[in-house]
Protein backbone atom coordinates (compact mmCIF):
# COMPACT_ATOMS: atom_id res chain seq x y z
CA UNK A 1 0.00 0.00 0.00
CA UNK A 2 1.48 3.59 -0.76
CA UNK A 3 0.60 6.67 0.47
CA UNK A 4 2.73 8.83 -2.01
CA UNK A 5 -0.77 9.54 -4.05
CA UNK A 6 -2.67 10.21 -0.69
CA UNK A 7 -3.87 13.89 -0.29
CA UNK A 8 -3.11 15.10 2.80
CA UNK A 9 -5.40 18.60 4.76
CA UNK A 10 -7.57 20.40 2.20
CA UNK A 11 -9.84 20.32 5.23
CA UNK A 12 -11.39 16.62 4.91
CA UNK A 13 -11.66 13.96 2.65
CA UNK A 14 -15.63 15.04 3.50
CA UNK A 15 -15.44 18.09 1.73
CA UNK A 16 -12.95 16.26 -0.97
CA UNK A 17 -16.14 14.20 -1.23
CA UNK A 18 -18.87 16.57 -1.69
CA UNK A 19 -17.34 19.85 -2.33
CA UNK A 20 -16.52 22.81 -0.16
CA UNK A 21 -19.01 25.46 0.19
CA UNK A 22 -18.65 29.06 -0.81
CA UNK A 23 -18.36 31.21 1.81
CA UNK A 24 -21.48 33.39 2.93
CA UNK A 25 -20.94 37.09 3.03
CA UNK A 26 -18.83 38.45 6.02
CA UNK A 27 -20.21 40.69 9.11
CA UNK A 28 -20.85 44.05 6.86
CA UNK A 29 -20.10 46.51 10.08
CA UNK A 30 -21.78 47.11 13.34
CA UNK A 31 -25.08 45.50 14.32
CA UNK A 32 -27.05 44.02 17.15
CA UNK A 33 -29.08 41.02 17.74
CA UNK A 34 -31.18 39.17 20.37
CA UNK A 35 -28.71 36.10 20.38
CA UNK A 36 -25.40 35.90 18.86
CA UNK A 37 -23.96 32.57 18.50
CA UNK A 38 -19.76 32.54 17.70
CA UNK A 39 -18.99 29.36 15.42
CA UNK A 40 -20.53 27.72 12.94
CA UNK A 41 -19.67 24.08 14.01
CA UNK A 42 -22.69 21.44 15.00
CA UNK A 43 -22.98 23.43 18.27
CA UNK A 44 -23.51 26.34 16.94
CA UNK A 45 -26.19 25.66 14.20
CA UNK A 46 -27.65 23.25 16.37
CA UNK A 47 -28.28 25.83 18.62
CA UNK A 48 -29.55 28.31 16.30
CA UNK A 49 -31.63 25.42 14.62
CA UNK A 50 -33.73 25.09 17.84
CA UNK A 51 -33.83 28.64 18.96
CA UNK A 52 -35.51 29.89 15.74
CA UNK A 53 -37.46 26.78 16.11
CA UNK A 54 -39.12 27.08 19.36
CA UNK A 55 -39.05 31.42 18.98
CA UNK A 56 -39.35 32.40 15.37
CA UNK A 57 -39.25 36.36 15.79
CA UNK A 58 -36.04 35.76 17.59
CA UNK A 59 -33.01 38.02 15.66
CA UNK A 60 -30.11 34.91 15.79
CA UNK A 61 -26.29 35.71 14.24
CA UNK A 62 -24.26 33.36 13.62
CA UNK A 63 -20.88 34.54 13.10
CA UNK A 64 -17.69 31.87 12.07
CA UNK A 65 -14.37 32.16 11.46
CA UNK A 66 -14.19 30.46 7.93
CA UNK A 67 -16.89 28.48 6.94
CA UNK A 68 -19.56 26.68 8.41
CA UNK A 69 -18.05 23.07 9.18
CA UNK A 70 -14.68 24.12 8.70
CA UNK A 71 -13.96 22.64 12.24
CA UNK A 72 -14.24 19.30 13.33
CA UNK A 73 -17.80 19.20 12.63
CA UNK A 74 -16.61 19.08 9.16
CA UNK A 75 -13.65 16.33 9.43
CA UNK A 76 -15.15 13.95 11.91
CA UNK A 77 -15.47 10.05 11.78
CA UNK A 78 -19.37 10.32 11.32
CA UNK A 79 -19.94 8.22 14.95
CA UNK A 80 -23.08 9.73 15.90
CA UNK A 81 -23.08 8.03 19.14
CA UNK A 82 -24.29 8.13 22.66
CA UNK A 83 -21.04 8.75 24.39
CA UNK A 84 -20.46 11.68 26.61
CA UNK A 85 -17.63 12.73 28.07
CA UNK A 86 -17.58 12.98 32.00
CA UNK A 87 -20.33 10.91 32.36
CA UNK A 88 -18.60 8.84 35.58
CA UNK A 89 -17.45 12.34 37.23
CA UNK A 90 -21.00 14.02 36.89
CA UNK A 91 -22.31 10.34 38.19
CA UNK A 92 -19.61 10.58 41.54
CA UNK A 93 -20.52 14.88 41.68
CA UNK A 94 -24.55 14.26 41.61
CA UNK A 95 -25.36 11.02 42.39
CA UNK A 96 -25.46 7.56 39.78
CA UNK A 97 -29.30 8.67 38.68
CA UNK A 98 -28.13 12.86 37.48
CA UNK A 99 -25.64 10.56 35.19
CA UNK A 100 -28.25 7.85 34.18
CA UNK A 101 -30.62 11.28 32.85
CA UNK A 102 -27.86 12.35 31.47
CA UNK A 103 -27.41 9.22 29.83
CA UNK A 104 -30.68 8.25 28.38
CA UNK A 105 -30.58 12.36 27.15
CA UNK A 106 -27.93 10.99 25.10
CA UNK A 107 -29.70 7.90 23.81
CA UNK A 108 -32.61 9.75 22.99
CA UNK A 109 -29.97 12.40 21.32
CA UNK A 110 -28.90 9.58 18.60
CA UNK A 111 -32.96 9.48 17.17
CA UNK A 112 -33.17 13.23 17.73
CA UNK A 113 -30.48 13.76 14.91
CA UNK A 114 -31.90 11.65 12.60
CA UNK A 115 -35.41 12.73 12.97
CA UNK A 116 -34.22 16.48 12.14
CA UNK A 117 -32.27 14.91 8.93
CA UNK A 118 -34.67 13.53 7.72
CA UNK A 119 -37.70 16.59 9.03
CA UNK A 120 -35.26 18.39 6.56
CA UNK A 121 -33.99 16.55 4.23
CA UNK A 122 -30.46 16.94 5.38
CA UNK A 123 -29.00 13.61 3.49
CA UNK A 124 -25.97 13.11 5.52
CA UNK A 125 -25.56 9.01 4.35
CA UNK A 126 -27.14 7.93 8.02
CA UNK A 127 -27.00 4.70 8.26
CA UNK A 128 -28.53 3.35 12.46
CA UNK A 129 -26.02 0.18 12.62
CA UNK A 130 -24.99 0.84 16.37
CA UNK A 131 -21.91 0.89 17.54
CA UNK A 132 -18.84 -2.44 17.72
CA UNK A 133 -16.01 -1.64 20.10
CA UNK A 134 -13.82 -4.72 19.44
CA UNK A 135 -10.95 -6.04 21.88
CA UNK A 136 -7.32 -7.21 21.03
CA UNK A 137 -5.30 -8.55 24.11
CA UNK A 138 -6.59 -10.14 26.99
CA UNK A 139 -6.00 -6.79 29.28
CA UNK A 140 -8.49 -4.97 26.61
CA UNK A 141 -11.32 -7.91 26.68
CA UNK A 142 -11.18 -7.75 30.41
CA UNK A 143 -11.20 -3.39 30.06
CA UNK A 144 -14.37 -4.44 27.25
CA UNK A 145 -16.27 -6.44 29.79
CA UNK A 146 -15.81 -3.76 32.53
CA UNK A 147 -16.98 -0.96 30.03
CA UNK A 148 -20.30 -3.07 29.15
CA UNK A 149 -21.10 -4.33 32.28
CA UNK A 150 -21.21 -0.11 33.47
CA UNK A 151 -22.93 0.59 30.39
CA UNK A 152 -25.19 -1.38 31.44
CA UNK A 153 -25.94 -0.19 35.37
CA UNK A 154 -26.24 3.26 33.55
CA UNK A 155 -29.28 1.96 31.34
CA UNK A 156 -28.51 0.80 28.26
CA UNK A 157 -30.34 -2.85 28.98
CA UNK A 158 -30.23 -3.38 24.51
CA UNK A 159 -26.60 -3.87 24.80
CA UNK A 160 -24.51 -6.89 23.97
CA UNK A 161 -21.90 -8.68 24.52
CA UNK A 162 -20.15 -11.01 21.93
CA UNK A 163 -17.32 -13.25 21.44
CA UNK A 164 -14.53 -13.81 19.07
CA UNK A 165 -16.83 -15.78 16.78
CA UNK A 166 -19.41 -13.70 16.42
CA UNK A 167 -17.43 -10.45 16.64
CA UNK A 168 -16.19 -12.44 13.38
CA UNK A 169 -20.18 -12.86 11.67
CA UNK A 170 -20.58 -9.10 12.10
CA UNK A 171 -16.78 -8.02 10.89
CA UNK A 172 -13.68 -9.58 10.75
CA UNK A 173 -10.83 -7.81 12.74
CA UNK A 174 -7.91 -9.37 12.61
CA UNK A 175 -7.17 -10.60 16.20
CA UNK A 176 -10.63 -9.62 17.75
CA UNK A 177 -10.86 -11.53 20.77
CA UNK A 178 -14.65 -10.07 21.80
CA UNK A 179 -16.93 -7.13 21.30
CA UNK A 180 -19.40 -5.11 22.59
CA UNK A 181 -22.31 -3.51 20.36
CA UNK A 182 -25.04 -0.63 21.59
CA UNK A 183 -27.89 0.01 19.12
CA UNK A 184 -27.11 3.53 20.35
CA UNK A 185 -25.00 5.04 16.68
CA UNK A 186 -25.07 5.43 13.24
CA UNK A 187 -22.81 6.57 10.92
CA UNK A 188 -23.07 9.33 8.76
CA UNK A 189 -21.04 12.07 6.56
CA UNK A 190 -20.19 14.77 9.00
CA UNK A 191 -19.67 17.13 6.20
CA UNK A 192 -22.91 16.82 4.93
CA UNK A 193 -24.63 17.00 7.98
CA UNK A 194 -23.03 20.46 9.10
CA UNK A 195 -23.56 21.99 5.41
CA UNK A 196 -26.94 20.95 5.66
CA UNK A 197 -27.86 21.89 8.80
CA UNK A 198 -26.16 25.30 8.00
CA UNK A 199 -28.65 25.69 4.86
CA UNK A 200 -31.62 24.47 7.20
CA UNK A 201 -30.77 27.11 10.08
CA UNK A 202 -30.24 30.31 7.23
CA UNK A 203 -33.94 28.56 5.26
CA UNK A 204 -35.08 29.32 8.72
CA UNK A 205 -34.33 32.78 9.13
CA UNK A 206 -30.91 33.07 11.23
CA UNK A 207 -28.60 35.57 9.47
CA UNK A 208 -25.25 33.60 8.89
CA UNK A 209 -21.87 35.91 8.35
CA UNK A 210 -18.55 33.28 7.37
CA UNK A 211 -15.05 34.73 6.94
CA UNK A 212 -15.92 36.89 9.94
CA UNK A 213 -13.63 35.86 12.93
CA UNK A 214 -14.43 37.01 16.54
CA UNK A 215 -11.28 38.07 18.47
CA UNK A 216 -13.01 38.66 21.63
CA UNK A 217 -15.98 37.85 23.15
CA UNK A 218 -17.37 39.76 26.27
CA UNK A 219 -20.66 40.65 27.83
CA UNK A 220 -23.73 41.53 25.74
CA UNK A 221 -20.35 41.65 22.37
CA UNK A 222 -19.05 39.86 19.89
CA UNK A 223 -16.02 41.76 19.02
CA UNK A 224 -14.81 41.53 14.82
CA UNK A 225 -12.39 42.76 12.39
CA UNK A 226 -15.34 44.26 10.50
CA UNK A 227 -17.37 45.31 13.14
CA UNK A 228 -19.19 44.12 16.81
CA UNK A 229 -22.31 42.46 16.97
CA UNK A 230 -24.13 43.48 20.33
CA UNK A 231 -26.67 40.87 21.93
CA UNK A 232 -27.95 39.95 25.20
CA UNK A 233 -27.02 36.85 24.39
CA UNK A 234 -23.44 35.58 23.09
CA UNK A 235 -22.92 32.04 23.11
CA UNK A 236 -18.98 31.00 22.59
CA UNK A 237 -19.84 27.41 20.29
CA UNK A 238 -15.82 27.38 19.37
CA UNK A 239 -14.87 24.00 20.69
CA UNK A 240 -11.10 23.09 20.21
CA UNK A 241 -10.47 26.68 18.53
CA UNK A 242 -11.37 28.34 21.89
CA UNK A 243 -7.90 28.81 22.52
CA UNK A 244 -7.57 31.39 19.89
CA UNK A 245 -10.65 33.45 21.54
CA UNK A 246 -9.09 36.57 23.88
CA UNK A 247 -8.60 35.25 27.42
CA UNK A 248 -9.18 31.57 26.67
CA UNK A 249 -5.56 30.16 25.66
CA UNK A 250 -6.34 28.02 29.17
CA UNK A 251 -9.90 27.05 28.97
CA UNK A 252 -9.71 23.79 26.58
CA UNK A 253 -6.78 22.35 25.17
CA UNK A 254 -6.93 21.59 21.52
CA UNK A 255 -6.04 18.14 20.91
CA UNK A 256 -5.92 16.78 17.70
CA UNK A 257 -7.58 13.93 15.87
CA UNK A 258 -6.46 12.51 12.65
CA UNK A 259 -8.26 9.85 9.93
CA UNK A 260 -7.16 8.35 6.37
CA UNK A 261 -9.83 7.09 3.84
CA UNK A 262 -9.12 4.55 1.45
CA UNK A 263 -10.28 4.32 -1.94
CA UNK A 264 -13.57 2.61 -2.58
CA UNK A 265 -12.96 -1.22 -1.78
CA UNK A 266 -14.10 -3.77 -4.46
CA UNK A 267 -16.79 -6.17 -3.46
CA UNK A 268 -14.43 -8.98 -3.30
CA UNK A 269 -12.65 -7.14 -1.05
CA UNK A 270 -15.20 -6.75 1.21
CA UNK A 271 -16.47 -10.32 1.12
CA UNK A 272 -12.98 -11.05 3.43
CA UNK A 273 -14.21 -8.17 6.11
CA UNK A 274 -17.72 -8.61 6.83
CA UNK A 275 -18.75 -5.49 7.81
CA UNK A 276 -22.68 -5.62 5.98
CA UNK A 277 -24.31 -3.49 9.43
CA UNK A 278 -21.91 -0.77 8.82
CA UNK A 279 -21.83 -0.28 12.53
CA UNK A 280 -19.31 2.65 14.20
CA UNK A 281 -16.38 0.34 15.18
CA UNK A 282 -13.90 1.19 17.57
CA UNK A 283 -11.45 -0.45 19.86
CA UNK A 284 -10.44 -1.09 23.69
CA UNK A 285 -6.97 0.37 22.74
CA UNK A 286 -5.86 3.25 25.25
CA UNK A 287 -4.96 5.15 22.25
CA UNK A 288 -7.82 4.02 20.55
CA UNK A 289 -9.07 3.92 16.92
CA UNK A 290 -12.56 4.77 15.16
CA UNK A 291 -13.73 3.57 12.30
CA UNK A 292 -16.52 3.85 9.52
CA UNK A 293 -17.42 2.05 6.56
CA UNK A 294 -18.53 4.91 3.88
CA UNK A 295 -21.84 5.03 1.73
CA UNK A 296 -19.72 4.38 -1.04
CA UNK A 297 -17.55 1.61 0.40
CA UNK A 298 -14.49 2.82 1.78
CA UNK A 299 -12.84 2.54 5.10
CA UNK A 300 -12.31 5.81 7.49
CA UNK A 301 -10.03 5.22 10.11
CA UNK A 302 -9.07 7.81 12.83
CA UNK A 303 -6.91 8.01 16.25
CA UNK A 304 -4.52 10.63 17.78
CA UNK A 305 -1.75 12.18 15.75
CA UNK A 306 0.83 14.31 16.71
CA UNK A 307 -1.97 14.86 20.13
CA UNK A 308 -1.32 18.86 20.95
CA UNK A 309 0.58 21.48 19.20
CA UNK A 310 2.79 23.98 21.57
CA UNK A 311 0.82 27.11 22.90
CA UNK A 312 -2.51 25.45 21.71
CA UNK A 313 -1.73 26.14 17.93
CA UNK A 314 -4.15 24.33 15.58
CA UNK A 315 -3.18 22.68 12.18
CA UNK A 316 -2.79 24.49 9.09
CA UNK A 317 -6.46 23.48 7.10
CA UNK A 318 -6.72 19.82 8.64
CA UNK A 319 -2.96 19.10 7.19
CA UNK A 320 -1.45 16.06 9.45
CA UNK A 321 1.97 14.28 10.03
CA UNK A 322 3.19 11.91 6.92
CA UNK A 323 4.29 9.38 10.16
CA UNK A 324 0.45 9.90 11.69
CA UNK A 325 -0.86 9.06 8.10
CA UNK A 326 1.64 5.72 8.48
CA UNK A 327 0.55 4.93 12.40
CA UNK A 328 -2.73 5.12 10.66
CA UNK A 329 -2.06 3.14 7.33
CA UNK A 330 -0.42 0.48 9.72
CA UNK A 331 -3.83 0.00 12.17
CA UNK A 332 -6.04 -0.33 9.70
CA UNK A 333 -3.88 -2.97 7.48
CA UNK A 334 -3.43 -4.69 11.25
CA UNK A 335 -6.84 -4.66 11.41
CA UNK A 336 -7.86 -5.67 8.30
CA UNK A 337 -4.91 -7.21 6.19
CA UNK A 338 -6.21 -7.77 3.19
CA UNK A 339 -6.34 -3.66 3.06
CA UNK A 340 -2.67 -4.11 2.47
CA UNK A 341 -2.63 -3.28 -1.06
CA UNK A 342 -5.25 -0.66 -0.76
CA UNK A 343 -4.81 2.95 -1.77
CA UNK A 344 -5.31 5.68 0.95
CA UNK A 345 -7.07 8.83 -0.48
CA UNK A 346 -6.63 10.86 1.70
CA UNK A 347 -5.32 11.94 4.92
CA UNK A 348 -6.28 14.60 7.14
CA UNK A 349 -6.55 16.22 11.01
CA UNK A 350 -8.77 18.24 13.06
CA UNK A 351 -8.88 19.89 16.62
CA UNK A 352 -11.08 18.77 19.83
CA UNK A 353 -11.75 20.55 22.92
CA UNK A 354 -10.53 18.85 25.81
CA UNK A 355 -11.52 20.90 29.47
CA UNK A 356 -8.67 19.97 32.29
CA UNK A 357 -11.45 17.22 33.89
CA UNK A 358 -12.29 16.04 30.57
CA UNK A 359 -15.59 16.92 31.46
CA UNK A 360 -18.08 17.86 28.55
CA UNK A 361 -19.90 21.13 29.73
CA UNK A 362 -22.95 23.27 28.87
CA UNK A 363 -23.45 26.99 30.27
CA UNK A 364 -25.24 30.21 30.35
CA UNK A 365 -23.95 32.95 32.99
CA UNK A 366 -27.77 34.66 33.70
CA UNK A 367 -25.34 37.42 35.21
CA UNK A 368 -23.75 38.39 32.03
CA UNK A 369 -25.81 36.68 29.47
CA UNK A 370 -22.66 34.87 28.15
CA UNK A 371 -23.47 31.11 27.38
CA UNK A 372 -20.81 27.82 25.89
CA UNK A 373 -21.15 24.17 25.11
CA UNK A 374 -18.14 21.86 24.51
CA UNK A 375 -15.30 20.44 26.30
CA UNK A 376 -16.79 17.58 24.49
CA UNK A 377 -13.35 15.86 23.71
CA UNK A 378 -13.75 12.60 20.89
CA UNK A 379 -17.63 12.69 21.86
CA UNK A 380 -19.41 15.53 20.13
CA UNK A 381 -21.33 14.61 17.22
CA UNK A 382 -24.58 13.91 19.16
CA UNK A 383 -23.61 15.95 22.51
CA UNK A 384 -23.47 19.02 20.16
CA UNK A 385 -27.30 18.16 19.45
CA UNK A 386 -28.37 17.13 23.33
CA UNK A 387 -26.06 20.70 24.25
CA UNK A 388 -27.65 22.89 21.59
CA UNK A 389 -31.01 22.32 22.66
CA UNK A 390 -29.99 22.77 26.34
CA UNK A 391 -28.28 26.09 25.74
CA UNK A 392 -32.44 27.00 23.93
CA UNK A 393 -34.00 26.04 27.41
CA UNK A 394 -31.46 28.15 29.27
CA UNK A 395 -32.30 30.95 27.26
CA UNK A 396 -36.03 30.05 27.85
CA UNK A 397 -35.66 30.14 31.01
CA UNK A 398 -33.82 33.18 31.72
CA UNK A 399 -35.70 35.49 29.58
CA UNK A 400 -38.48 34.47 31.58
CA UNK A 401 -40.30 32.56 28.52
CA UNK A 402 -40.36 29.57 30.54
CA UNK A 403 -39.11 27.46 33.39
CA UNK A 404 -36.73 24.95 34.37
CA UNK A 405 -36.95 21.51 32.09
CA UNK A 406 -35.54 18.13 32.23
CA UNK A 407 -32.69 19.34 30.00
CA UNK A 408 -31.31 22.62 32.12
CA UNK A 409 -31.28 20.29 35.42
CA UNK A 410 -29.09 17.72 34.14
CA UNK A 411 -25.49 17.62 35.81
CA UNK A 412 -23.52 18.43 33.04
CA UNK A 413 -25.39 22.02 32.97
CA UNK A 414 -23.40 25.10 34.27
CA UNK A 415 -20.45 22.67 35.76
CA UNK A 416 -17.59 24.73 35.91
CA UNK A 417 -13.59 23.61 35.92
CA UNK A 418 -10.45 24.94 36.75
CA UNK A 419 -7.95 26.10 33.75
CA UNK A 420 -5.27 23.81 32.33
CA UNK A 421 -1.44 24.54 33.76
CA UNK A 422 0.88 27.08 31.32
CA UNK A 423 3.17 26.40 28.82
CA UNK A 424 5.96 24.65 28.97
CA UNK A 425 3.50 22.43 31.42
CA UNK A 426 0.70 21.99 29.14
CA UNK A 427 2.74 20.50 26.20
CA UNK A 428 5.21 18.25 27.93
CA UNK A 429 2.17 16.69 30.26
CA UNK A 430 0.24 16.15 26.92
CA UNK A 431 3.37 14.17 25.06
CA UNK A 432 4.26 12.29 28.14
CA UNK A 433 0.24 11.28 29.05
CA UNK A 434 0.51 9.86 24.68
CA UNK A 435 3.49 8.28 25.19
CA UNK A 436 2.12 6.42 28.29
CA UNK A 437 -0.61 5.14 26.38
CA UNK A 438 0.92 3.67 23.29
CA UNK A 439 3.10 1.79 25.99
CA UNK A 440 0.77 0.81 27.21
CA UNK A 441 -1.10 -0.91 24.79
CA UNK A 442 2.39 -2.23 23.76
CA UNK A 443 2.64 -3.66 26.74
CA UNK A 444 -0.39 -5.17 26.92
CA UNK A 445 -0.09 -6.40 23.31
CA UNK A 446 3.00 -8.69 24.47
CA UNK A 447 1.20 -9.49 27.95
CA UNK A 448 -1.42 -12.02 28.83
CA UNK A 449 -2.45 -10.48 32.12
CA UNK A 450 -5.96 -9.29 32.15
CA UNK A 451 -5.10 -6.08 34.07
CA UNK A 452 -4.90 -2.62 32.50
CA UNK A 453 -1.08 -1.33 32.42
CA UNK A 454 -0.42 0.37 35.41
CA UNK A 455 0.86 3.05 33.17
CA UNK A 456 -2.06 3.34 31.47
CA UNK A 457 -3.72 3.80 34.79
CA UNK A 458 -1.12 6.56 36.27
CA UNK A 459 -2.04 8.41 33.18
CA UNK A 460 -5.63 8.72 33.66
CA UNK A 461 -4.97 10.04 37.10
CA UNK A 462 -2.16 12.34 36.32
CA UNK A 463 -4.63 14.04 33.16
CA UNK A 464 -7.57 13.98 35.35
CA UNK A 465 -9.38 11.59 33.52
CA UNK A 466 -10.61 9.76 36.21
C1 LIG B 1 -10.72 14.03 13.42
C2 LIG B 1 -11.88 14.08 14.37
C3 LIG B 1 -12.72 12.97 14.49
C4 LIG B 1 -13.82 13.01 15.35
N1 LIG B 1 -14.70 11.96 15.35
C5 LIG B 1 -15.81 12.03 16.10
C6 LIG B 1 -16.80 11.03 16.00
O1 LIG B 1 -16.70 10.11 15.16
N2 LIG B 1 -17.89 11.10 16.82
C7 LIG B 1 -18.05 12.12 17.72
O2 LIG B 1 -19.02 12.12 18.46
N3 LIG B 1 -17.16 13.14 17.78
C8 LIG B 1 -16.07 13.12 16.97
N4 LIG B 1 -15.19 14.16 16.98
C9 LIG B 1 -15.54 15.34 17.78
C10 LIG B 1 -16.63 16.16 17.10
O3 LIG B 1 -16.39 16.29 15.72
C11 LIG B 1 -16.70 17.54 17.75
O4 LIG B 1 -16.87 17.38 19.14
C12 LIG B 1 -17.84 18.41 17.25
O5 LIG B 1 -17.84 18.48 15.84
C13 LIG B 1 -17.73 19.79 17.87
O6 LIG B 1 -18.63 20.67 17.24
P1 LIG B 1 -18.52 22.22 17.58
O7 LIG B 1 -19.53 22.88 16.77
O8 LIG B 1 -18.59 22.41 19.05
O9 LIG B 1 -17.04 22.61 17.15
P2 LIG B 1 -16.42 22.78 15.68
O10 LIG B 1 -17.04 21.88 14.69
O11 LIG B 1 -14.94 22.73 15.83
O12 LIG B 1 -16.88 24.22 15.27
C14 LIG B 1 -16.34 25.38 15.79
C15 LIG B 1 -16.45 26.43 14.71
O13 LIG B 1 -16.08 27.67 15.26
C16 LIG B 1 -15.35 28.37 14.30
N5 LIG B 1 -14.53 29.33 15.02
C17 LIG B 1 -13.46 29.06 15.79
N6 LIG B 1 -12.97 30.19 16.33
C18 LIG B 1 -13.76 31.19 15.91
C19 LIG B 1 -13.77 32.59 16.11
N7 LIG B 1 -12.84 33.17 16.87
N8 LIG B 1 -14.72 33.33 15.52
C20 LIG B 1 -15.68 32.76 14.74
N9 LIG B 1 -15.70 31.42 14.51
C21 LIG B 1 -14.77 30.64 15.08
C22 LIG B 1 -14.54 27.32 13.57
O14 LIG B 1 -14.13 27.75 12.29
C23 LIG B 1 -15.54 26.18 13.52
O15 LIG B 1 -16.29 26.17 12.33
C24 LIG B 1 -14.07 14.15 16.14
C25 LIG B 1 -13.22 15.27 16.04
C26 LIG B 1 -12.15 15.23 15.16
C27 LIG B 1 -11.25 16.44 15.04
Amino acid sequence: MSTVSTVNGGISFWYANKGTPTPREPLPGDTSADVCIVGGGYTGLWTAYYLKKAVPFLNITVLEAKFCGYGASGRNGGWLYNGIAGRDRYAKLHGHDAAVRLQKAMNDTVGEVIRVAAEENIDADIHHGGVLEIAHTPAQLARLKDFHSVEIAFGETDRVLRGARETAERVRVSGAVGSTWTPHGARLHPAKLVTGLADAVEALGVTIHESTPVTEIKPKHAVTPYGTVRAPYVLRCTEGFTAGLKGHRRTWLPMNSSMIVTEPLPAALWDTIGWDGRENLGDMAHAYVYAQRTADDRIALGGRGVPYRYASATDNDGRTQPATVEALRDLLVRFFPTTAGSRIDHAWSGVLGVPRDWCATVTLDRSTGLGWAGGYVGSGVATANLAARTLRDLIQQDSGQAGPTELTTLPWVNHKVRRWEPEPLRWLGVHALYAAYRTADRREAASSSLATDPLAKAADRISGRH
